[in-house]
Formats: structure tokens, C-alpha cells, sequence
């Protein structure tokens, strides 16, 4: 039997936690379940709040009684317990569904395959440094829920990552970024890459006329999407190329941005280097004219902006005239093109890890025209050896970072660059990609 006003939170982490003490505070009978165990912090938040939990497995009985239930997005939508309690019509979100609910504040959400998080972070800094009344969530940082329970804000910035999408419907965004979409995360999506991009559009739903819809023109399947959608908000498009008809586009090392009061930028004064990066700057850019910010204010705040560590993050030092650049977040394809596509110098390029199902077709030609020498870097690596046997001249495996370095350094001569890009998950021989770029730079140090 359902019970009334009764809801489950099913995974106790920064979100689930945030979620479940919002949703006490909002005056639900509140449950918290995890099937690993939960990390002291957030245990001690539960129980500071009076919230019921239970750790190390799910008690079905009580959790089938929940009048709706608030899922991770680290738990799969197949998960057998989510496939009961949607059998039974029992509402599952997320927990930014959940939590905007309970606010006001103008969601500026931004989604996409790359480039999520520097977007995000940027953005935050322009309406910051702007003096608006802000706030950062979503994937990223503090939970969302946590902060509409205990702060005020006017504004949020959430990066929005699929698995939240799949879970949100009455959610609203005010003004949504949808960067690119290329292949990933297709083992929770049947292999479908449809299924994965009707994922990402969720970002559109209930958007109303007066909303903006921020997205890059130069992706392909962004376009193709767009044109069989009937697209709500006002839609503003940025593109890395030369095309005025754009709402921010690339001319002569500049940005321009064509709304409401124009400016430009020369993006040699900007912190973010590389086409990618120019494209997240003008997502940015776009969404701080949406709210008014003035130009100067979008300029300096360009300038000042740091980049986020482990993404094509430069070791602010060379070593015998050569450059280490930590790019460990680069997990996929799509984001080592534009790794490779913005070094200028011959790449000593260290690659490998966990394979989610690459196709290196995409980097052929870029490998044969800059890297001079591949190091692999993890437990398997025959399919990369296999896919670049033939376009780059040296191959060498490793099983360490410090051998990885070692050997980069060895190959590299004067004026290259040794890039860390693998194009894969980290787990294999890492705790996490954070745990592959902070030893990437400490082997550096120790050279
Ligand atoms: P996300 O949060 O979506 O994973 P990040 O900002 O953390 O994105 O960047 C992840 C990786 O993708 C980094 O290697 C970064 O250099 C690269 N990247 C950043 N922006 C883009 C983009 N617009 N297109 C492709 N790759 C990108």
C-alpha cells in the first residue's frame, strides 16, 4: 500500500541528502536508502535532521509504500527496484526536479556531451562578478536542494547531466545551454544513440516562449534534432566559424556577440584556449546577455576566469623545453579532437583506460599529422595499438603513470608537447580522473 506524502530518497550522496532534507523541511515523512554504505558526512546530516535511513541494501516493502521517490542519477532507470515502482505509477525524479519545485530563482541550465562543467563554472563567475544573487549546483558542487532549503538565491546555474534529464517533466528552465551531443553513456541508453539525444532535448520541455535556448550551430546533430522539433524559447546559436547571421560567432580572433547590445572579444585575452573552449565562452556569454549583464563586466570577467583543473590544463612550468598539459578529464572521443586539434606543437600524446566502446575513426587524421609518439596508459591496450598501428610512427605501452611520464618525457624532444588525453575512464588503474591528472602532474614534478 502507497502511503501518503511519503517519499523515498534512494542513494545518500551529495544530492539524495540535499533532496531528503528538503523534502523534511517541506514537511514529508522522509526515508533514505542506499545500497552502499554512506559517508560519515552525509550520515551525520541525516541524522541531525531526524531523516530515517538505512544503508548497505534497500527494505523493498517500505519503499514500495513511497507516494514518490527521488532516484540518483547514479542508479540505472533498469534497476529492477525503479522498474517496480514505475509499474506501480509511482512517480521517480531527480532530485533538480524535485527541488525547483520550491523556488523561484531563474534556472540558467546547461547540458551537453563536453563541456558541462567549464560552461557551468564560467557562467557562474560572469553573473557573479556581475553582483548577481547566485547560485551553483546541479552536477557540480553543493546539491541544488540543499541550497533552495537554506539559501536565497535570485539565480542558479546548474549543469543538468543526462541521467537527471531522464527523470525530470514538470521541470522549467528559464534559460537552458545545450552544447553538442556526441556518442557516450550509450550502455544506459540500449546502444540507441536516439534514445541518448531525446535525453538531452528533455532540456527543452516546458520551456515557454520568453525563455532562451542557447545551443552550437556547428554540431550536426544538434541541427538535425532541432529541425524535426518545434523549438518553444527564443533560440540563439553560437558557432566557431565566420557567420554573422549567428547570434555569437568567431571573426579575425575575435567573438562577436549579435544580441541585444553587441560587443567583442579579442580571444587572446580570454583564459579559455582552444575552439571548444571558444565555443562554451560564447554559451556563456549568450546567457549572461539573457540576464543583462553589461559587456565590460562580460569582458573582464573572461579575463579573469580560471580554468578548471584536469581540462587541457597546462603544468605552469616546461622541462627542457617541454610542455605537460593534464587533459585526464577527457573521457571520450569527441573531447581528445579537440585536445589534439588545439596543440600547435608535435604531441607526445598518452592515451588509454577503460574503452566505453570507441571509435577512433574521428582521430585519424589529427594522430597522423601532430602526435609524434602514443603511450599507452592501461591494463588493455590492443584495441588503441590496433587503431593507430599504422598512422603513428611510435607505440609504446605502460602500465604506471610514472612510467608514462618517464617514457613521454624520453620521447619528446624540445619544443613538443606531451598531452595526458586518454579518451577513456580511468578505472582501471585509477581511483577516478581526478586521482590520473593530480599523479600526471606530480610524475611531472618529480622528472
Ligand atoms: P563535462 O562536464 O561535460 O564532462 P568538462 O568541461 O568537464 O565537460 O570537459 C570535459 C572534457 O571535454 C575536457 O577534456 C575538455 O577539454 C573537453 N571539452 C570541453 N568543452 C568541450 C566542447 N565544447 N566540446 C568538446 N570537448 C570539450
Amino acid at each position: 500500500m502507497k502511503k501518503d506524502n511519503f517519499i523515498v530518497v534512494l542513494g545518500a550522496a551529495e544530492s539524495g541528502v540535499g533532496a531528503a532534507i528538503l523534502a523534511k523541511e517541506k514537511g514529508f515523512d522522509v526515508f533514505v536508502s542506499d545500497n552502499g554504505t554512506i559517508k560519515e558526512q552525509y550520515k551525520s546530516m541525516l541524522v541531525e535532521n531526524n531523516i530515517e535511513f538505512e544503508e548497505s541494501g534497500h527494505t523493498e516493502e517500505k519503499i514500495l509504500q513511497a507516494s514518490e521517490v527521488i532516484k540518483s542519477p547514479g542508479i540505472r532507470s533498469d534497476a529492477p527496484l525503479i522498474v517496480k515502482l514505475l509499474s506501480m505509477q509511482t512517480p521517480v525524479i531527480s532530485d533538480l526536479e524535485f527541488a525547483a519545485r520550491y523556488t523561484n530563482a531563474k534556472l540558467i541550465c546547461i547540458t551537453g556531451s563536453n563541456g558541462k562543467t567549464t560552461t557551468t563554472l564560467l557562467t557562474y563567475h560572469i553573473l557573479k562578478q556581475a553582483g548577481l544573487n547566485v547560485g551553483l549546483a546541479g552536477n557540480i558542487g553543493k546539491s541544488f536542494a540543499l541550497q533552495v532549503a537554506h539559501e536565497n538565491f535570485d539565480y542558479y546555474v546548474l549543469e543538468i547531466s543526462n541521467f537527471q534529464l531522464d527523470h525530470m517533466y514538470d521541470f522549467r528552465a528559464d534559460i537552458a545551454i545545450l552544447l553538442n551531443i556526441t556518442p557516450d553513456h550509450l550502455d544506459r541508453y540500449e546502444y540507441k544513440f536516439q534514445n541518448y539525444i531525446n535525453s538531452k532535448f528533455r532540456i527543452l520541455q516546458n520551456m515557454q516562449s520568453d525563455d532562451t535556448f542557447i545551443y552550437c550551430s556547428d554540431d550536426q546533430v544538434l541541427i538535425d534534432e532541432i529541425g524535426k522539433r518545434t523549438v518553444a524559447p527564443e533560440s540563439w546559436a553560437f558557432t566557431v566559424s565566420d557567420d554573422s547571421s549567428k547570434q555569437a560567432y568567431l571573426k579575425g580572433g575575435n567573438i562577436f556577440v549579435n544580441v541585444r547590445d553587441g560587443f567583442n572579444i579579442d580571444v587572446d585575452t580570454m583564459q579559455l584556449q582552444g575552439k571548444h573552449n571558444y565555443g562554451n565562452s560564447m554559451a556563456a556569454m549568450l546567457a549572461a546577455k539573457a540576464v543583462d549583464i553589461k559587456n565590460e563586466k562580460i569582458r573582464e570577467s573572461l579575463k579573469s576566469f580560471k580554468n578548471v583543473e584536469h581540462r587541457l590544463e597546462k603544468v605552469p612550468f616546461l622541462v627542457k623545453g617541454v610542455e605537460f598539459v593534464n587533459d585526464s578529464k577527457a573521457t571520450n572521443v569527441n573531447s581528445v579532437w579537440y585536445a589534439l586539434d588545439s596543440m600547435t606543437k608535435k604531441v607526445i600524446w598518452i592515451a588509454g583506460g577503460t574503452d566505453k566502446g570507441n571509435d577512433y575513426s574521428e582521430l585519424y587524421k589529427l594522430a597522423e599529422e601532430k602526435v609524434k609518439a602514443l603511450v599507452c596508459l592501461g591494463i588493455d591496450n590492443e584495441k588503441l595499438k590496433k587503431s593507430f598501428g599504422d598512422k603513428i610512427d611510435v607505440i609504446v605501452e605502460t602500465r604506471s603513470m610514472k612510467e608514462a611520464v618517464e617514457t613521454s618525457f624520453k620521447l619528446a624532444s624540445p619544443g613538443d608537447v606531451v598531452l595526458l588525453s586518454p579518451a577513456c575512464a580511468s578505472f582501471d588503474l585509477f581511483k577516478s580522473y581526478v586521482d590520473r591528472g593530480l599523479q600526471f602532474k606530480q610524475e611531472v614534478r618529480n622528472l
